[in-house]
């Protein structure tokens, strides 16, 4: 029998398709937005200012290998240029990784509270989604050994990882690459590195240069602040490299990203004031929060993830409610696996004391 409409690939009906972060709290004016980890301190202005003198060439196509970005990339990290692929956002370019490396039978591994991208991007290449189980909210490197057959061809992990802030040092990272078959890709998604203050931590550089099965993914979204342009770059070895530039949209990056993700990555001071801002009120959030009494998983990124009792009163499907009718909004992470828990991305002073002042009032403290 001929179906009657066209049917999808095995798998793609599958697909959960990842919901943002709310942006509105319905009948409340002033909304402090701490759902998607975005910076408090908004872009580079002389990231706006690229962005905006772009609007005066919207007719010409951009230049489809963002070479001027690349070299940028490339002085600004140390790194051969004709090793970057730049994307539309990271998210762009993990699910070009897994189209061009996943095929139908394949698996691909993440850890339990993983990002949501990778299943995602795993499922739509026809691929299996395997979870490796974490040990304390953190990937566990003989978890995801285990994991590996025959079959698998990937495996993801985000360092430090979203939503939960947690890092592996690289001591880890390197057991992890070693324990791995040569043809299995390791995708280092980076996109809170910037935020990292741990002399333990190496985001992936040196792993990618040193071998041929690494891949590290960042973006422009987080540190940059420029999340609604879609701009992120990966870092890899020249064959796969070559296979995504294959693959990818020609012009798959804006000329008004290139320019702006250009200023961005040269104004190093903006990016110094967003990570002391970070550092300083994601101490003072983890303590302050500490002290309410709630659990909060020590991260190292942009965001932290609040963990609540499940007593009537007290849940964090209640504390979402109270902080949303007072125009703060959270990440609610039940679709992470985490439905007792909420994450909290660091914000302005005033968001942050609103959001400590609104908890200490949920939990009847004052
Ligand atoms: C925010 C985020 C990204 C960035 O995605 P873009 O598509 O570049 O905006 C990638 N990975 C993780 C884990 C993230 O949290």
């Amino acid at each position: 029998m001929t179906a009657m409409r066209p049917i999808p690939r095995q798998g793609l009906l599958d697909i959960e398709a990842y919901v943002p972060g709310e942006s509105s709290a319905p009948g409340v004016a002033k909304v402090f937005k701490l759902s998607s980890n975005e910076t408090p301190l908004g872009p580079s202005p002389r990231a706006l200012a690229a962005y905006k003198a772009a609007a005066a060439h919207l007719q010409d196509y951009p230049d489809g290998s963002a070479t001027r970005l690349r070299e940028a990339i490339g002085r600004s990290f140390g790194l051969d240029p004709d090793r970057i692929v730049c994307g539309t956002g990271s998210d762009d370019l993990l699910h070009l990784l897994a189209h061009a490396y996943l095929a139908e039978g394949d698996e691909a591994i993440h850890t339990t509270h993983g990002f949501l991208i990778y299943p995602i991007a795993t499922l739509a290449a026809g691929a299996r989604p395997v979870v490796a189980p974490e040990t304390n909210y953190t990937a566990d490197v003989d978890a995801i050994l285990k994991a590996v057959t025959k079959k698998t061809k990937v495996v993801f992990l985000a360092n430090p990882n979203n939503p939960t802030g947690t890092v592996l040092p690289f001591d880890e990272v390197k057991r992890l690459h070693r324990g791995l078959p040569g043809d299995v890709m390791l995708v280092l998604d980076a996109a809170y590195a910037d935020y990292v203050r741990r002399n333990d931590y190496e985001a992936g550089i040196e792993l990618v240069a040193t071998s041929d099965n690494v891949v590290m993914t960042r973006t422009f979204s987080k540190i940059h602040g420029l999340a609604s342009l879609r701009l992120g770059w990966m870092f890899a070895p020249e064959p796969i490299v070559d296979v995504v530039n294959r693959i990818r949209g020609p012009f798959n990056v804006s000329g008004a990203a290139i320019d702006a993700g250009i200023a961005a990555i040269e104004d190093v001071e903006h990016q110094n004031r967003s990570r002391e801002h970070n550092t300083r009120w994601l101490e003072w959030l983890t303590r302050e929060i500490g002290k309410l009494g709630l659990d909060v998983t020590p991260s190292v990124a942009n965001f932290l993830l609040i963990h609540f009792p499940q007593t009537k009163g007290h849940t964090a499907k209640e504390a979402n409610e109270f902080l949303m009718a007072r125009g703060l909004i959270l990440r609610q992470t039940t679709a992470y696996k985490l439905p007792n828990a909420l994450r909290l991305t660091v914000g302005t002073e005033a968001a942050n004391r609103l959001v400590v002042g609104a908890l200490k009032e949920f939990l009847g403290q004052q």
